[in-house]
């Protein structure tokens, strides 16, 4: 669960050039802009992280102007998602500036105020997410237990995590802006889901079904389950025509898988593995972007993140997701992953 509200401790102040009221403060592994002075390397603040919904109380009531979005509501009128604040990627005098803090007197008595603690829930904040588009189709159920959910962690909060990967071989991949699709078998029986839910494949208005149905899914995963001598499941991006915008361009709704997972073993092939597998499915991988050996801090990646897309040269790419080409000793599921988002396409798109 990503901590979109925490304690943290300002590492750094540097000026930004051209600008005398402002500077930039370094928090984790993210840049935020500030008045110059308010904060100082060593103060303790509330970091509140880029999609961070603030609720609407006295002490963001400043945020007003700029960030307010009202409720959103289902069909039925319930609110999914309350109104309130939204802080987003902003570019300040040219320097890009993700987040925002505050002293911990806004934390309510009691509160936790150690280092890193989590104070989300504490300060009534929300995670914003972006009005989703296309029909991803009737869901049958939970996603099941025996699969892993597809997410991937922001570099910013990986600052420890790249010290220890230093010299290890990784590779790269673009991350596309589509929606989440699994496929899997599982004890003999075919099913698809989305990020969250396991779909109802009878439904015809389920782009996500109707992709599985095009690709024959079904059928391909049971042919390699059974060369492999277990049962297999895919994970991917679905995109194209009503999808986020269709921003590839796209004549076609299709897929790009970036897991392939052994069910049986609860385990993802290696990176190797995994593409000769898609290979031998006739299913197409995100695009592939090449190795590298990690040398790089939080900004490199991040830099190395800009780009356009492969699938379309006039799209900004969303940005890069990184895994280690083979299994280092302590990772989750015997691999780490992570992505470093473009910048220029949050500036761009995330309205
Ligand atoms: P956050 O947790 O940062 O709030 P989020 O969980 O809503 O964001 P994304 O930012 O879309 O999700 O990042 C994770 C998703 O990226 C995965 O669920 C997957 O669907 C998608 N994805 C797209 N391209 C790739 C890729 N090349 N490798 C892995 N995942 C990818
Ligand atoms: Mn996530
Ligand atoms: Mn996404």
């Amino acid at each position: 669960m990503r901590k979109l509200a925490s304690i943290q401790t300002v590492n750094a102040a540097e000026p930004i050039p051209n600008a005398d009221a402002i500077e930039k403060i370094r928090v984790l592994g993210w840049w935020v802009v500030v008045k110059k002075g308010e904060f100082k390397p060593g103060d303790r603040v509330v970091y509140c992280e880029i999609d961070s919904l603030l609720p609407e109380t006295a002490d963001f009531e400043f945020l007003r102007p700029n960030c307010f979005k009202p409720a959103r509501t289902d069909a039925a009128g319930a609110v999914v998602l309350p109104s309130g604040f939204r802080i987003k990627t902003i570019k300040l005098r040219g320097q890009v500036s993700q987040g925002i803090c505050f002293p911990l007197d806004i934390l309510p008595a009691g509160a936790p105020a150690t280092e890193d603690a989590d104070v989300t829930e504490a300060l009534g904040v929300s995670k914003w997410e972006p009005p989703q588009t296309g029909a991803s189709g009737r869901a049958r159920g939970s996603f099941p237990g025996f699969l892993p959910k597809t997410d991937e962690t922001r570099v910013q909060v990986l600052e420890k995590v790249l010290a220890r990967y230093q010299g290890v071989e990784f590779c790269l991949t673009e991350k596309l802006d589509g929606t989440s699709f699994t496929a899997f078998i599982r004890e003999g029986e075919f099913g698809v889901c989305s990020r969250n839910m396991l779909l109802d494949t009878t439904d015809p208005m389920s782009a996500l079904v109707g992709v599985a149905k095009r690709l024959n899914l079904e059928e391909r995963l049971r042919a390699i389950g059974a060369a492999r001598g277990f049962e297999v499941a895919v994970q991917g991006e679905v995109i194209g025509p009503g999808v986020q915008q269709n921003k590839y361009a796209l004549k076609e709704v299709g897929l790009r898988v970036f897991n392939v997972f052994d069910v049986s073993a609860y385990r993802f092939l290696d990176h190797a593995d995994a593409l000769a597998a898609v290979a031998e499915m006739g299913l197409e991988a995100v695009p592939q972007l090449g190795t590298l050996v990690l040398g790089h801090g939080v900004d490199e990646l991040v830099a190395l993140s800009e780009g356009t897309s492969v699938l379309n040269a006039k799209a900004q790419r969303e940005g890069i997701v990184l895994r280690p080409l083979r299994e280092v000793d302590d990772d989750y599921l015997g691999r780490l992953s992570f992505k470093a988002i473009n910048p220029k396409f949050l500036l761009k798109y995330d309205e």
